[in-house]
């Protein structure tokens, strides 16, 4: 009986210690954060590496307007007034802000009061029957807003799920040439386990041996330009894939990954601008600025 006492407080004792020296080295060795660079050199920005005051004067000295598009088509409508009044919220606070909301339910747009300076600019399209066509549709509706010169007067642009929200800054940290986001769910996935398209018959094909993110489809942005070939580009790709009746794994997201393998984005924004209100928050995600809400997808999606 001494014996058996003994022996559980001695592993009880080197449980301990094992713990203890396992939160000393954890504490020594985290350096709280993510790697903040790209092997090209991109910034990858995370909370703590920028200074929100000082980075948004000085896009503020340029005067610049902030353009942003969002779709909400069929069902979708209903993710609007959150997506809006948090956007309000945070999304670019003391820009000139231009929203350019796509849906074939231009009634069912809900009248968010929105900040001076910042409109909203309705775009009425046709419907489709299928989602996965409203989803895909996107890059070609941007490629022709853009061709029609109406975002002439913007200086950046962003393309947003609807189904999100605004839940921190969202700020000039975010600016840059081409912008893509690093999907929450896979920021820390090795290269081959990333959901990149495989089959070697469509155009968004990755094999294994190549990729260095997985970039999320909610997000996208950059300059006009850059957008505008981005735009064009994926546009073309699935155009291509359609014709042969091929579906990518992940649809326009599948095509955004491959544009970006060969066009790397000149900044990168953490897993903090495109969280999933899913997932849990780990200790390495200091904030959540903006995440996927959850969808009943058999009410939102006409057919799944
Ligand atoms: N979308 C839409 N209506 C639909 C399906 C999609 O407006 O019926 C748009 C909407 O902007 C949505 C985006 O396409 O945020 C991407 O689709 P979804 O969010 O369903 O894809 P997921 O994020 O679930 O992969
Ligand atoms: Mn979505």
């Amino acid at each position: 009986m001494k014996l058996n006492v003994t022996l559980i407080q001695r592993v009880s004792v080197g449980f301990i210690l094992t713990w203890l020296i396992y939160q000393i080295y954890t504490t020594i060795t985290r350096t709280d954060g993510q790697v903040d660079l790209t092997p090209w050199l991109a910034p990858i920005v995370w909370e703590g590496t920028f200074n929100p005051k000082l980075i948004d004067s000085i896009y503020k000295q340029q005067n610049i307007t902030v353009a942003m598009t969002v779709f909400a088509l069929g069902k979708y409508t209903v993710f609007l007034q959150d997506f809006l009044e948090s956007a309000e919220q945070h999304f670019f606070v003391g820009f000139r802000v231009h929203y350019y909301v796509f849906t074939d339910h231009p009634e069912k747009v809900p009248d968010v009061k929105l900040g001076g300076e910042r409109k909203l600019i309705l775009m009425t399209v046709n419907s489709s029957s299928r989602w996965q066509e409203m989803s895909l549709g996107r890059m070609k509706r941007l490629e022709m807003l853009i061709e029609s010169g109406l975002v002439n007067d913007a200086d950046y642009l962003f393309s947003l799920d609807v189904d999100t929200k605004f839940y921190g800054r969202w700020g000039a940290e975010t600016l840059g040439d081409l912008i893509g986001v690093i999907h929450a769910w896979y920021y820390s996935s090795p290269c081959v386990l990333f959901p990149y398209e495989r089959r070697p018959e469509s155009q968004a094909f990755i094999p294994y041996s190549e990729g260095d993110y997985y970039y999320g489809g909610a997000v996208l942005g950059g300059s006009v330009k850059c957008v505008y070939q981005l735009a064009k580009s994926c546009r073309e790709q699935l155009d291509i894939d359609a014709a042969k009746s091929i579906e990518a794994a992940w649809q326009e997201e599948s095509h955004l990954n491959k544009y970006f393998l060969y066009n790397k984005p000149s900044k990168l924004l953490s897993p903090e601008y495109s969280w999933d209100d899913q997932k849990t928050k780990p200790r390495e995600i200091k904030i959540i600025r903006f995440s996927q809400v959850l969808k009943n997808y058999a009410e939102v999606r006409p057919n799944t």
